[in-house]
């Protein structure tokens, strides 16, 4: 079967668009000019949709987290204005790595997650891996081909997010690949990388404080470290959650709306 001629030159978005087009060309009555800029634009626009699909799919994010539904005003101790000025996204374009530590809940992946969905949308590659998930593919690789091919897929993007650091200390072969990963994107990548450890204790994470120093020097060199010093949010929810729906026989406290109350007032 004969491919149309939108198909053929690859115009798929103008394809589905062009009927509605055409329609509107002619109630509007608009120039040829007109009509083809519009034509075109489609195309276009089509295509960078296309493509942030496709990067979207490439990052594997965990989440859909973004900026603008993180909560300032829950976690004082970060500076908004901060947060915003790397969202800018200079940080990608002069390879400087991003380190948010906290305790867990206090919105380090939820950071991230918005960093890089940010990143993806202005045009650039982005993966989103853990620290477990990485030296667990490294390791596992079966021959020193696959661990090469496997270390590019993670020395490649534009933004690689190397989340809970701290969690899984690391064997000595999983240290050196880490080290390995930090050296060769140093100065040629970004790693956002989340941790609710301190780097004092980055030497027992990797069994080895020589490694740990080298590595850290190579990634805190160019980097803005954020230190989240604040309440987990998973906490709030809970208490929310508790409070929001009450047992049978906290029901009537609920109905007078004192419950409510309290609840605003602790929130
Ligand atoms: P961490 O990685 O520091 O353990 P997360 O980023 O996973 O914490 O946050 C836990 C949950 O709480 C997530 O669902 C996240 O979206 C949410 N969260 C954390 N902090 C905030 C905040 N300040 N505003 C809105 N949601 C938040
Ligand atoms: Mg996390």
């Amino acid at each position: 079967m004969k491919q149309s001629i939108y198909h053929q030159l690859h115009l798929t978005s103008l394809e589905v668009a062009l009927p509605q087009l055409l329609q509107e060309a002619s109630t509007q009555q608009w120039t040829y000019e007109t009509l083809l800029q519009r034509a075109l634009t489609t195309e276009l626009e089509g295509r960078e949709q296309k493509a942030i699909a496709r990067r979207l799919k490439a990052a594997r994010l965990p989440s859909a987290k973004t900026l603008e539904g993180f909560d300032f005003s829950f976690q004082p101790s970060l500076s908004e204005r901060r947060l915003r000025e790397l969202a800018d996204l200079s940080f990608v374009r002069t390879c400087t790595n991003i380190v948010l530590l906290g305790p867990p809940g206090t919105g380090k992946t939820h950071l991230s997650v918005a960093l890089a969905n940010r990143a993806l949308t202005a045009g650039h590659s982005v993966l989103f891996t853990t620290l477990s998930e990485l030296a667990h593919a490294l390791s596992t690789a079966s021959h020193p081909g696959l661990v090469r091919s496997r270390l590019r897929h993670y020395i490649t993007p534009s933004v690689l997010v190397i989340d809970e650091v701290g969690y899984t200390t690391l064997s000595q072969e999983q240290a050196r690949y880490f080290f390995e990963l930090v050296t060769a994107r140093y100065e040629h990548g970004s790693i956002i990388l989340t941790s609710n450890t301190s780097f004092a204790s980055w030497g027992t994470l990797l069994g080895d404080d020589v490694l740990a120093t080298a590595l850290l020097d190579r990634l805190l060199h160019h980097a803005e470290v954020i230190a989240i010093n604040g309440r987990s949010y998973r906490m709030k929810e809970r208490q929310m959650d508790r409070a929001g729906v009450p047992a049978p026989a906290e029901a009537t406290l609920s109905a007078t709306g004192a419950r409510a109350a309290g609840v605003g007032a602790s929130a």
